[in-house]
Parts: C-alpha cells; sequence; structure tokens
C-alpha cells in the first residue's frame, strides 16, 4: 500500500484555504480579546493522566478515540482530543491562580486528535478555538461566554444557528440523577449496545449521548436532569437563561444535552448551524461550566466555564454558503525582467521593493512576457513592474496596474511614492464603497461591495 498519502481523517490545507482559515481565526481572536481574553499555548501532546483525570473515563474519547503512545522514556502520552484540560493543568501548574485578578480569561487555537470515524465534518485531527473563564461562578459569566460564541457567529455572517441549553446540576444533583439512570436502564441493559453496558457501571449518563442507542424509546423515555436539580442549580441555570432571553440569544431548551466529556456541571450548551439552504451542520461549538475541574488537577477550588468552536466545521459552513469569496490572495507588485541582461536591475528593484515594506515577487526563469502576464493574473498581482534594456540604461521601471492595464514608465526613485498613492487611494475608494456603513473594509465577508485584502 502506498503510504505517501495522507492518513485518514486529515487534510492538507493549501494556500487559500489556509487564507480562509486564517480569516476565521482572525475574527475570533479579535473579539476573544475584546472579551478580555488572551492568549495562551500549551502541548499538543500531555501526560495521558491529565486527560483521564478531566475528560473522564467514561467519555467515549479516553476509551476510544485517544492516540496514546509511549514515549522513550517509558511515559504514557497522549496527543490533546481537547483542549480544556492542557490549559487548566497550565493554570494550575504555573500557579496562575496566585494573581487573583478572577475571572482569570483565556483563549487558545490549535490542532487536537481524535481517532473518530471520519465522515463529512468529522476528521482525526481537527482544530479548535476555544475559551476558557477560570474563578468566577456567575450566571453573567455563563451568559457571557455564550453571548461570546453568538458574537462570533454573527460576526463571520452566520445566522443561522441555535444553542441547546441544558443544566446537568452540581455534584450532588449530578450523583442522584446518576443513580436514578443506573436504576432505570439495569433491568433492559441486554437491549443496548456493548458499549452502553460499560457505561451502566461506569457512568450511565454516557447512555443518554450513545451515538447506536440514543434514539431508542427506552433512551428518549430515561429520567430526566430537571428532576433532579438543586434548587441552587435550577435557579442559577434560569438566571443565565434570562440573561440570554435580554440578549435575544436564539436557544432552545434541551433536557437530553449531557456533553461527552465528564468534566462538565450545571449549564451546558451547544450551538447547532445549518447552511443558507436549511440543511444542519449539526454541531460547531460545545461547552458549558466545569466547577471541579482546577481542584480535579490538585489547584484550588476555583469554578470555571468556556467552550471551543470546530475550525473545519466553521469554514466548511462559510464556505457553502459563500462568505469567503473575497478572502484571496494577492500580491502587490510582480517583476518582470523582459530580457536576460536585465536580470540583476530586476532582481534590485524587487528587493528595493520589498525592503521598503511593498510585496513583490518576480519571475525567475526568464519565459515569454505572455507567461509573465499569465502569472501576474494567477497571482492577482495588482502591478507588474516591467524592466527591458532601455529601463535599465535609464534607471526606471514601467509600472502597469492590473486593474486599469494602464502604463508608465518611471525612474526607479518614484516608485516606492507613487505605488504608496495607489495603495493609499484604492483603500480610500474600498471605504467608501462600503455600504455597511463600517469603515472596516473586511466587514461584509462579501456581502457588501467591500473586499477582504490580505496582504
Ligand atoms: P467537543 O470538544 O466535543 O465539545 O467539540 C467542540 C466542537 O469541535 C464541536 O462542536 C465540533 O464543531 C468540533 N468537533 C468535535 N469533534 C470533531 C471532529 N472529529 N471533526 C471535526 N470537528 C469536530
Amino acid at each position: 500500500m502506498a503510504i505517501y498519502h495522507l492518513p485518514r481523517g486529515t487534510q492538507d490545507f493549501l494556500f487559500e484555504r489556509t487564507l480562509r482559515l486564517e480569516y476565521i481565526e482572525s475574527v475570533l481572536r479579535d473579539l476573544a480579546e475584546s472579551y478580555g481574553y488572551a492568549e495562551i499555548r500549551t502541548p499538543i501532546f500531555e501526560h495521558t493522566e491529565v486527560f483521564l483525570r478531566s475528560v473522564g473515563e467514561s467519555s467515549d474519547i479516553v476509551n476510544k478515540e485517544m492516540y496514546t503512545f509511549t514515549s522513550r522514556g517509558e511515559r504514557s502520552l497522549t496527543l490533546r482530543p481537547e483542549g480544556t484540560a492542557g490549559v487548566i493543568r497550565a493554570f494550575v501548574e504555573q500557579k496562575e491562580y496566585a494573581q487573583q485578578d478572577y475571572p482569570y480569561k483565556a483563549f487558545y487555537l490549535g490542532p487536537v486528535f481524535r481517532y473518530e470515524r471520519p465522515q463529512a465534518g468529522r476528521y482525526r485531527q481537527l482544530h479548535q478555538f476555544g475559551v476558557e473563564s477560570i474563578g468566577t461562578r456567575s450566571p453573567y459569566l455563563d451568559a457571557e461566554v455564550i453571548l461570546m460564541a453568538c458574537h462570533m457567529l454573527n460576526e463571520l455572517g452566520i445566522h443561522h444557528y441555535r444553542v441547546k441549553m441544558n443544566s446537568i446540576g452540581d455534584e450532588s444533583s449530578l450523583k442522584r440523577y446518576r443513580e436514578a439512570l443506573q436504576s432505570y436502564f439495569a433491568p433492559a441493559i441486554s437491549t443496548l449496545c456493548e458499549d452502553c453496558h460499560r457505561r451502566l457501571d461506569q457512568n450511565a449518563l454516557r447512555i443518554l449521548d450513545c451515538k447506536l442507542d440514543g434514539d431508542k424509546e427506552i433512551v428518549k423515555n430515561a429520567p430526566k436532569i430537571s428532576d433532579f436539580l438543586s434548587d441552587e442549580s435550577q435557579q442559577y441555570f434560569s438566571q443565565t437563561l434570562q440573561i440570554l432571553n435580554d440578549y435575544q440569544v436564539p436557544y432552545v431548551v434541551d433536557d437530553r444535552l449531557v456533553r461527552g466529556l465528564d468534566y462538565y456541571t450545571d449549564v451546558v450548551f451547544e450551538i447547532e448551524a445549518e447552511d443558507h439552504e436549511g440543511h444542519s451542520f449539526g454541531a460547531i461549538c460545545g461547552g458549558g461550566r466545569y466547577d471541579r475541574l482546577v481542584k480535579e488537577f490538585d489547584g484550588p477550588e476555583l469554578p470555571a466555564a468556556g467552550f471551543a468552536f470546530g475550525m473545519e466545521r466553521l469554514l466548511l459552513l462559510l464556505e457553502k454558503d459563500e462568505l469567503l469569496h473575497s478572502i484571496v490572495r494577492e500580491l502587490e507588485t510582480y517583476v518582470m525582467p523582459l530580457e536576460d541582461k536585465v536580470f540583476q536591475y530586476a532582481f534590485d528593484v524587487m528587493m528595493h521593493l520589498r525592503l521598503q515594506g511593498i510585496q513583490s515577487d518576480m519571475d525567475y526563469g526568464m519565459r515569454s512576457i505572455k507567461a509573465q502576464f499569465k502569472t501576474v493574473d494567477r497571482k492577482r498581482a495588482q502591478y507588474a513592474i516591467l524592466i527591458g534594456t532601455s529601463e535599465m540604461e535609464q534607471q526606471s521601471v514601467t509600472v502597469k496596474s492590473n486593474t486599469t492595464k494602464e502604463q508608465k514608465t518611471m525612474p526607479v526613485d518614484e516608485l516606492v511614492p507613487y505605488l504608496a498613492e495607489q495603495f493609499a487611494t484604492r483603500e480610500e475608494e474600498h471605504t467608501h464603497t462600503c455600504d455597511c456603513g463600517h469603515d472596516d473594509h473586511d466587514c461584509c465577508h462579501g456581502e457588501g461591495d467591500c473586499h477582504h485584502h490580505q496582504h
């Protein structure tokens, strides 16, 4: 079997899609920062115990989906299957709690790995953008996290989504609920799958989101967590929902939503999206509160809440809805040496442009003028800088706009000021032609007249 191809469930992002991903990342990043979050980067692999402790031994992730290996030092290591565990491990290990400026607000972005069955929108290496807000227990903070996720979607131009909300209660509510589920499922366990047999003993909550049995009547008729919530949890949940009402968040309460990771307590949520034709895109974001996790990592008793977006799903959704067509790779100038003997001069012009902060590239192959112009188009170069013998002799250049096709010969010393002026005019035109009311030219996401430019 050939080995020179992608492992199943992974993908290559070539230039254009990487640019699109970067655009999505920048929208999420900027908004997270505007809500007071700062970036943190943790290793892509951790000691396996980090995930056993947090994601939990009863979860599908730990049971079936982790990429675990033994290092040369005989330690069991695991490629991170999600981002929260590493962030909390770092928070405790680096004693970030000592500052006590709560909430401590961190965001992260990077690949996570899950050995799942690949299908549309489901990968084995995926990227998550997540936030964690540590140290505060307040319905306003739960609401803030959800409002921020919605804000991010709106900013990306995604409007067809709904937030599924539930509360799985505090530790004691959860314990009583688990016991009730165990007694409920035990007599009929033979009708459920092998994995559910294990779940019955480990954590009967996991039966509720079993991919095989989830839709069976017995699961649908199972006791509901809402009947087991303590008064405090109930009130906390209502307060959170009230804030979401105030901000017109499109949510529904789904009392079967339990989330697949063991660390959650109280408020949990998932955001489901549809494309513009109404086709479901499944979950694009998941999160909730996890008040026990910092303590689990031997840190102080600090509550926390967060979420994670799946970047690939956001990308697919935005591509499907054609919201990314203005994200294209462009180049400011492309230098075209027209004869062998001018090559050195052309190279110097290109380097001069670059050193003055103007993007530039050139043809190194001495190809025909026609071939070089094709490259100018393919690279979406705004200006071709043509250089022949007369240009070299006069220390000049011929600048041709790829939009208006006008061309002009000028001394090389005038090139940078000329281009700078052209770019400034172009910027201004963009701001004016944009009819969405913003000055920022990347605000329309392809819907208005403005375009998003990547330089
Ligand atoms: P989770 O950590 O399971 O709550 O996942 C958070 C988000 O990551 C989900 O809402 C999805 O958008 C995304 N996600 C989870 N698993 C996958 C996967 N295997 N492939 C692509 N995206 C995923």
